[in-house]
Formats: structure tokens, sequence, C-alpha cells
């Protein structure tokens, strides 16, 4: 049964299991999103910097169109405790998905490098 308790957050708010509560909680409210994904051990594209995918700690949410993802856009940032660092929404390659990363940032070289 829901209550409060069972909806309370015990760990850290960044890294691959907080990204996939954020996950459930954006889906809860925006039903046609699609989950593309928190693991992707890569550099950001042009950059020598490494994903924050490449620590588990972002996802991409897929939308079905522009106007969808200004909703859930919207959504993300009326909701402060998501701990989101970075939404990338509308930039290059960010028109069918909306990026999300978790603040602190990792830095350095991730695990899977
Ligand atoms: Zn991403």
């Amino acid at each position: 049964m829901a209550n409060k308790k069972n909806k309370r957050w015990h760990g850290r708010k960044r890294g691959p299991k907080w990204a996939n509560y954020v996950f459930v909680r954006v889906k809860l409210r925006n039903p046609r999103v699609k989950s593309l994904g928190i693991w992707n051990c890569r550099p950001i594209a042009g950059s020598s910097t490494w994903s924050q995918h490449s620590w588990g700690n972002a996802v991409d949410i897929g939308v079905p169109s522009l106007a969808y993802g200004d909703q859930v856009r919207n959504y993300l940032n009326r909701h402060k405790r998501f701990n989101i660092e970075h939404l990338l929404w509308r930039v290059e390659n960010h028109y069918d998905h909306i990026h999300i990363d978790f603040r602190p940032n990792y830095t350095g070289k991730p695990p899977c490098a």
C-alpha cells in the first residue's frame, strides 16, 4: 500500500538507483515517456569529458512530441527535489528525448573506462 513512509528516499540523490527512481516518478505523471537508458560508457559528444551516463548518473527520457517534451520539462523543473544538475532539451540531438543528470556530477575517469 502506498504511504508516505515507503515513498521516502534513503540513499544519495544521484547514481543509477536515483536515476531510475526519478524516471519512475516522472512516468507516473507523464505516462507517455519511455526510458531510453541510464548506462552508457562514453565521453560527451565532441568533448573529452565523460558523460554522466558512464556512472549511471543520468537518464534519457524519450518523449513522443515536442509539446509533450515541453510538458515533461516543465514537470521536471517544478520538482527541485529530483536533484537535477543538468537538463538538456531542444538542443542538438535532444529533440526526441530529455537528458537529465544529478548533482553532484561525477568527475574524472569512470570505472567502466
Ligand atoms: Zn543522456
